[in-house]
Order: structure tokens, then sequence, then C-alpha cells
């Protein structure tokens, strides 16, 4: 058995969802498959959008669902289907958004409601053509398939329990299920949403729940590549990568594939493969356990951009018991996550997201009455990954020396424990910069 998930793009158009069809219908020949949809491109950034629109009045509900009918309309008569209960869950959609517009009021459970429309969306449509086809499936929501989770709206992890209840849902069902991604439900019912890009996730989900074979992401490139290609045009497919580079480079910012992917493939030994929708003849990278035989010391290169520099300095951290659990203290009480960190003698520093940044201005005002602090934001942390750093001396100096070149101004190091991944901070007007070099440099040689 199979997990195939299509992102945004692989279900963007008409167009797209041919190909897609396609690509099921060929999979579904071979043997069972289960299918996991995004929302089509564009369409969460609209949902989001519409929300915080309607609520501060900018925008009445009539407006913004003309506007996502109008897309979803497109796209059914290009594939000649009947639209007016495939679209059933817009009307559904107006409703709440009336009631918003009345009370003011977006809660993280309402902007969870609001999100799941456009995967509701995308997998009826998806499930529609594959009948018109002659492939017998089926839309089902991620919690009609099994998936639950805690209360942690916007950003919600997966319940053990899941891994029961799945196969129980769809683990022998005869229609291919098109299962939306990103959508989950808690035990009490509240619809909650995965994160962004969260559909990813789901697939690992179901993967581990139904023992699939292999993972496969769809997408509009031909794998995880050395870099973002939309930054250094020279990246390339990398065949093969571990569980753990993959992880490093979804967190620090490869957003080809979602972080929390990993780890029920890892859970259950399931090879993930990252595959082009537009291109399903290449082989795209495989993501594997276990050891990978390199060359190279660097493979790949992440940048994730827009995150806050916090600095604290202060002689209390010499020989100060207790003086960095006060500073995390602080940062749990205002729910703020950090992402690396670096100390010395009478300093430290990390860097934060800059979603936090409402909460991080109030955190360094408390951690005044401890240390001198400073904020800077704007800064990007760029991580180079690869197995093969663990055996490989002098990689840092390559590093540094490429960046010394570009003439990047390094403001903050860290290595992680699992010696796989070298991160720094640098503006982010010198991100682009840095990577272009670092690839010519490190990568391409
Ligand atoms: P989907 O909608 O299919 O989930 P995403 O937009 O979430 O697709 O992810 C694919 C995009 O990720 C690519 O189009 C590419 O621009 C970007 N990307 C960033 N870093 C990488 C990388 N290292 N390898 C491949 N793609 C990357
Ligand atoms: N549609 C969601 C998003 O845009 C989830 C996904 O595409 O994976 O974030
Ligand atoms: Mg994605």
């Amino acid at each position: 058995m199979i997990v195939m998930k299509f992102g945004g793009t692989s279900v963007g158009s008409a167009e797209a969802i041919r190909r897609t069809g396609q690509i099921i219908k060929t999979a579904r020949q071979r043997g069972p498959t289960v299918v996991v949809v995004s929302a089509l491109s564009g369409i969460t950034d609209k949902l989001i959008a519409a929300a915080n629109d309607v609520v501060d009045r900018k925008r009445e509900a009539a407006a913004v669902l003309a506007d996502l009918r109008q897309r979803h309309e497109a796209v059914c008569a290009d594939l000649n289907l009947e639209t007016t209960e495939l679209l059933a869950p817009i009307d559904d959609l107006g409703e709440i958004l009336r009631g918003m517009w009345y009370l003011r009021e977006l809660t993280p459970r309402s902007y969870d409601f609001v999100l799941s429309h456009g995967e509701l969306m995308s997998s009826r449509i998806v499930a529609a053509h594959l009948n018109s086809i002659g492939v017998a499936a089926r839309a089902l929501t991620g919690w009609d398939a099994g998936i639950l989770t805690d209360h942690n709206h916007g950003a919600a992890n997966v319940l053990e329990a899941t891994y029961e209840r799945v196969p129980r849902q769809i683990g022998d069902l005869d229609a291919v299920p098109i299962v939306t991604g990103f959508l989950a439900q808690t035990e009490t019912g509240e619809r909650t949403t995965l994160g962004r890009g969260g559909s990813d996730y789901s697939a690992a989900i179901l993967g581990r729940a139904l023992s699939a074979d292999e993972i496969q992401i769809w997408t509009d490139v031909s794998g995880i590549l050395s870099t973002d290609p939309r930054i250094v045009s020279q990246a390339h497919t990398l065949d093969d990568l571990t569980f753990e580079e993959a992880a490093e480079l979804a967190f620090f910012g490869a957003k080809v594939i979602h972080p929390k992917t990993i780890e029920p493939a890892v859970a259950a030994d399931i090879p993930v493969r990252v595959v082009n929708t537009f291109d399903p003849e290449h082989p795209g990278t495989r993501i594997v356990a276990g050891r990978r035989e390199t060359s190279r010391a660097v493979v790949a290169l992440a940048v994730k951009k827009h995150n806050t520099i916090l600095a604290l300095d202060s002689t209390r951290m010499l020989d100060a018991e207790g003086y960095l659990a006060t500073v995390f203290q602080s940062l749990k009480t205002h729910k703020i996550s950090v992402d690396t960190i670096a100390t010395s003698e009478v300093s430290v520093c990390m860097t934060v997201e800059q979603k936090y940044t409402d909460q991080l201005a109030r955190c360094a005002a408390d951690l005044e009455a401890v240390a001198n602090v400073e904020l800077r934001p704007g800064r990007a942390i760029v991580c180079a990954v690869g197995l093969g750093m663990r055996e490989r001396h002098g990689t840092g100096a390559r590093i540094f020396g490429a960046l010394s070149d570009a003439g990047v101004n390094v403001e903050m190091i860290s290595m992680g424990s699992s010696k796989i991944n070298i991160t720094f901070v640098v503006k982010d007007e010198d991100a682009d910069r840095a990577l272009k070099y670092l690839h010519a440099h490190l990568i391409e040689r």
C-alpha cells in the first residue's frame, strides 16, 4: 500500500488535477493506494485573509465567497464536473463568516474551521474527477479517516489513538480514499489544522497507521534539492537523504517537506519519496533510515528568514546558578519558542520567529531585570546539512571562508548535537548572497 500526497500546485488547476488523476490511476492499477490532497494553491492564504477581513469588517462574507466560488467553479467547469453538490462546503463557510462578521470574533478554533474549507473542496473535486475517469474514489475528511489531535489549534499534534482508528476507518475501502490533508479533529469533535504545509504530516500519519510501503510527497519540484531553487538556480535534486538530514533541512526552512512529516515515518520505518507531479518519471528524492555513502560534507542548505535575535548580556551569568533557568522560564511564560541558541561566558543569544514579536517585547521587558537585553529583528537562519560532517574536519573553515568571500557578516553560530548541521545567523538581506556563495563553494565543487 502506498500513501500519495498531492500539494497545492498539484491540484491548483484543471490541468494539474488531470495530471494528478493520471498518476493516481497508474498507482491504483499497481496496488492499494490512499491519497491525501492539499487545498488548491493559494486558497489557504485566501481563507486566512478572508477570516481577518470579515472580522475587521473590511470585506463582507459575500465578497469572499464569490471569489472562492469563482476559482473552484472555473476548475470544475474545465473538468466537466457538476458543481451544485460538490461546492456545498462554500455555503457552510458563508454561514460561519456571516456569524463572524456580527460577533467580530476570531478564535484559534474558528480560524481552523474557516481554513478547513480549502481541503474540503479540493478533496471533493479530485474524487469527482477520478470517478469521471473510471477510478472509484471517495472524498473523506481527515477526521473521517480517523486522525485525532490535541487542542493545539493552528499546529495540532496527532494523538496515539489515531494509529488504531485509521485502519478501522479506511483500511479496507474499495474506492480510493481521497483524504483532506492538513485537517483533523480533537476527541471532543473540534476541527483542528496541523500547521501550514501540514498535509505532508497528514500523509505520514496515514502511512504509519496503515503500515504503508512508501509515503510519496508529490509536489512541483523534482525532489528535495540541494537548496531552495527560487534562490539558487543551480540547485540540484538529491537522490537520497537520511531521515536525520531531511528533518534538519525541513526544520530549518526547506519548505518542500513539513518538519513533522519525518516523525511518523521514522517511527514506522517507512521510506518517504519526494516526487514531481509535472515530471512523474523523475525518481525524485528517497528519504530512508540509516547511513548514506557520500563524498561530501555538506549536501544541502536551508534558509529561514524573518527571525529576531534576542541577545542577553549579564555578568550575573558568570558562576550564577539558575540564570539560564530564569531566562527560559520567562520565555515559557510568554509562550515563545526558541530555534537556535549560542552562549558564551557572560552572554546568551537565541533566535525567535517574527510571529512572536509582541510576546518577545513583553519578555524582553521582564528580562531587563536580570540582563542587558538587545533585540535584533530581520535576521535569517542559514543551515548547512550533511551526514559527512561527522567524519570530516575543516567544514566550518570552508563555510566561514566562503562567507568571508561573500562579504557576509555572521552574527551567531551553532552546531547541533547531532553534528550533522552547522547553523548560523545573518541579516535577512545577506541571506540570498550567503546561500549562493555557499552553494557554489561547498556543493557545486
Ligand atoms: P506543495 O504545495 O506541493 O506542498 P510547497 O510549496 O510546500 O509545495 O513546497 C515545494 C517548494 O519548496 C518548491 O517549489 C521550492 O520552491 C521550495 N523549496 C525550498 N527549499 C527547497 C529544497 N531544498 N528542495 C526543494 N524545494 C524547495
Ligand atoms: N493548505 C495548507 C497550507 O497551505 C496545507 C498544505 O498545503 O499542506 O498550508
Ligand atoms: Mg508543502
